[in-house]
């Protein structure tokens, strides 16, 4: 591990998060004690019978553990055969589902948790389904081909709509989320127009996290030049059959459906900008340090 990604964990455990549980040994916060083990005497151990001195392995000699990376397809055989890649990280923190594509033509959204399939993390865990409803991915259209709204197929306290929504929803149900992160793209701007985009809907509590990550989105990511594509927040106040309620209402989790537009954006700004918010967003929950320039 990196010093700076130590320093994020113990900041992130100083601060009371959900990641405070996660075992800081060797970061030195905690207490005086030597572990150096040259300093430790224990005068009643008996002696070896062959007089050899023991050594003893000092923990900064240890690499760090490395995290371990799953990946398998969901609805595996079928048209809708999907990745999901599950990343763990050896340090103990918070589970984060992020999930795109559920739109097939809101391109910002799944080439983003595309590429967060390869980012190493370094608490918790990141579980990414990429290309949710995959044949609307294939075609670049709003709908999949046979089961329409793929974010409409999430009934609450009632099985989802079509396989596809099953396999999803077991999906995220298996991963035990701590949080759900849904990211969509839209054509108009939410702050002008009835459209969703700059706008992060999220649950309650999910509200200060998105505050700190859409300040930094505004003060560092948008250009100062277009005020106008400010990101906004609000709790989630529509009852469409989306995963982030189902997620929210039946696991517990603390959801957020994130929309970038895509009025006068190009693709890769978009592309930038849903970046720019999950790892943001991930170095906020203390799953992932933006800085890895030490990595
Ligand atoms: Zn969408």
């Amino acid at each position: 591990m990196t010093r700076s990604r130590r320093h994020f964990l113990r900041a992130v455990g100083a601060a009371g998060g959900v990641g405070a549980m996660t075992s800081l040994t060797g970061c030195g916060a905690d207490s005086g004690q030597s572990t150096d083990g040259a300093s430790r005497t224990n005068g009643t151990a008996p002696e070896t019978s062959t007089g050899e001195s023991t050594t003893t392995e000092t923990t900064t000699a240890t690499p760090a553990p490395e995290q371990a990376v799953d990946r398998r397809l969901l609805m595996e055989g079928t048209d809708d055969e999907t990745p999901l890649v599950r990343i763990d990280a050896p340090e103990a923190g918070p589970t984060v589902v992020l999930v795109g594509g559920l739109h097939g033509d809101e391109v910002g959204g799944w080439r983003a948790a595309t590429a967060a399939t390869e980012w190493t993390i370094d608490a918790g865990s990141l579980v990414v389904i990429p290309k949710a409803a995959i044949r609307a991915v294939e075609a670049r259209q709003r709908m999949h081909p046979e089961w329409g709204n793929a974010n409409r197929m999430f009934p609450l306290d009632a099985e989802p709509r079509s396989p596809l929504g099953t396999a999803l929803w077991e999906a995220v149900e298996a991963s035990d989320p701590d949080y759900v992160v849904d990211l969509h793209s839209s054509k108009g701007i939410y702050s002008e127009s009835a459209y969703y985009g700059q706008h992060v809907f999220r649950t309650e509590g999910l509200a200060a996290a998105t505050t700190e990550t859409i300040e930094y989105l505004n003060a560092e990511v948008v250009p100062d030049s277009r005020p106008a594509y400010e990101f906004t927040q609000a709790p989630i106040d529509v009852d469409y059959e989306m995963l982030v309620r189902k997620a929210n209402h039946e696991l517990g989790a603390e959801t957020a459906l994130f929309e970038v537009t895509e009025k006068n954006l190009d693709t890769e700004t978009q592309v930038a900008w849903t970046t720019a918010y999950v790892e943001k967003l991930l170095d906020v929950l203390g799953v992932r340090a933006m800085d890895r320039s030490e990595e």
